[in-house]
């Protein structure tokens, strides 16, 4: 909120004033890379990020930009699982591993709980 009664930034405002979307393979990650990161120990190490294309985030923060790679409806089930196992056969290999997933890990609309398992094993 702010003080200017003909000026509110809510839900509806952001959305109307954004941009398009990019197109997405729900399929495959919408990017991937190996980049040197440092661990929770100092150490500096090869990180790969794997940027999952996954549902948008239901919150649209006002500087988040991650929804321009995402889907309308949720991804199906196993497809965040299929996205990781594609993107680990691009990738060099790392010693760590981030998952960027648009939102929520946690949320069941964007990852089905039937996917951790699978997930937690990759
Ligand atoms: S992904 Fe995070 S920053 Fe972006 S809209 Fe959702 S809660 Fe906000």
């Amino acid at each position: 909120m702010n003080e200017n009664s003909d000026y509110i930034i809510n839900d509806s405002w952001i959305l109307a004033n954004r941009g398009r979307k990019n197109p997405v393979d729900w399929r495959k990650p919408y990017a991937w890379q190996v980049e040197k990161e440092r661990t929770a120990t100092g150490e500096i190490v090869d990180t790969a990020t794997i940027f999952l294309t996954n549902l948008e985030c239901p919150y649209h923060c006002l500087m988040c930009d991650l929804w321009k790679n995402t889907t309308d409806v949720p991804v199906p089930a196993g497809a965040i699982p299929a996205q990781i196992e594609w993107a680990l056969k691009q990738l060099p290999s790392a010693k760590q591993l981030k998952l960027y997933n648009s939102g929520s890990f946690f949320d069941e609309g964007s990852i089905p709980e039937e996917d951790y398992q699978k997930i937690a094993s990759l």
